[in-house]
């Protein structure tokens, strides 16, 4: 590596315009889109942080927001509510001009999607400086750093190719250069190999591991595949919107109910993954309690809700069913003022 490229460690947060060790921080997103009528809401209140050289992958099916989601925290979307911060940027994107945004992203985040093309008239090299220049990289660090990645990433024997004469992973090598020329602390992708065969897939991804590592830049990226899924540090679920829950490394897609970890969001909302709800007859209503410091759901049918003349209602604090008629809740003691519903 030449000597004078700095490459970032992504643990400086000596200039994050955030209080945690995190260098991105989305809170609370809201996405309601638009269709005439038709309102969709892609997403319902969506938080986590990603910590520097953090490999962090979006999983959960189609429809479940993760389009929507990456391209909110790359700064391409705007969301209907919500915060998004970016390590280095003192204020929340989603207030920022797109001037601002432009101009952070350019040292904060590559972003890589699944058609990422390069400009097919010029060469590979061509093309790496151009995005160099675009971003404002100095020229001679350009030169440097072009020759740097195109070698790191395993294409400088390349570098005077156009697009239609390289394979699907040289092209995709070529495009994650273009993106890593401004020395980014993050890279977000929404698939990034989900145009490639399982072998060319898997150069890819361990290239993304290389670049974590060697590199020290944080990945966030969206993905259907096993094959990507084993190798992240952390997985967030959606579903619907929502952060469903969270997963180590150890998963098989097909049986997230063995490794998720459910998630209390920042309203304290708890989802209950429907496989389990339909295993106990779906219930509408719980009672809640603790014992021994476990939360206790216990399913209440619709034939004992109100299974007595004392009208039941629901403590806002504890959810405590309470069926005396006391106005303090005989759980946690709190005033019940509403009316449980039907
Ligand atoms: P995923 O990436 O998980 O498949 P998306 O973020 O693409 O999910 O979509 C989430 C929801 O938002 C879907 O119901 C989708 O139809 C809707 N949606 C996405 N983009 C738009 C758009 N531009 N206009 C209207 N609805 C959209």
């Amino acid at each position: 590596m030449p000597s004078d490229i700095n490459i970032p460690s992504g643990d400086d947060t000596s200039s994050i315009g955030i209080e945690s060790m995190s260098i991105l921080e989305v809170e609370d997103i809201i996405k309601i889109y638009k269709t005439g009528k038709i309102e969709t809401q892609a997403l319902r209140g969506v938080s986590f942080k990603v910590l520097p050289r953090e490999k962090l992958f979006l999983i959960g099916p189609s429809g479940s927001g993760k389009t929507t989601l990456v391209s909110i925290i790359a700064g391409m979307v705007k969301p209907s509510s919500g915060k998004v911060f970016w390590k280095g940027l003192a204020k929340d994107i989603t207030r920022s001009s797109l001037e601002e945004i432009i101009k952070a992203r350019r040292n904060f985040a590559g972003v890589i999607f699944q058609d990422s093309r390069l400009l097919p008239h010029l060469t590979v090299e061509e093309n790496v400086e151009l995005a160099g220049y675009y971003a404002k990289v100095q020229s001679h660090i350009i030169k440097e750093r072009t020759e740097f990645l195109l070698q790191f990433l395993g294409i400088w024997d390349k570098r005077n190719k156009k697009q239609d004469t390289l394979s699907g992973g040289e092209r995709k090598r070529a495009a994650i250069a273009t993106t890593l020329i401004t020395n980014p602390t993050i890279i977000i992708g929404d698939e990034p190999t989900g145009d490639l065969d399982v072998r060319t897939a898997e150069s890819i991804l361990d290239l993304f591991d290389k670049i974590n590592e060697e590199l020290g830049i944080a990945i966030c990226i969206v993905t259907h595949s096993q094959q990507v899924a084993i190798r992240a540090d952390r997985i967030l679920e959606l579903k619907d919107g929502i952060v469903l829950g969270q997963h180590s490394s150890q998963i098989h897609l097909r049986k997230l109910d063995k490794s998720r970890l459910l998630s209390v969001d920042r309203q304290s909302r708890l989802a209950i993954p429907k496989p389990i709800l339909q295993k106990i007859d779906n219930p509408k209503h719980f009672s809640i309690s603790i014992e021994n410091k476990n939360i206790v759901l216990k399913p209440i049918t619709d034939t004992n809700l109100f299974n007595n003349n004392t009208p039941s209602r629901t403590c806002m604090i504890c959810g405590n069913l309470e069926k005396t008629k006391s106005n303090f809740c005989s759980n946690c003691g709190a005033v019940i003022t509403q009316d449980s519903e039907n």
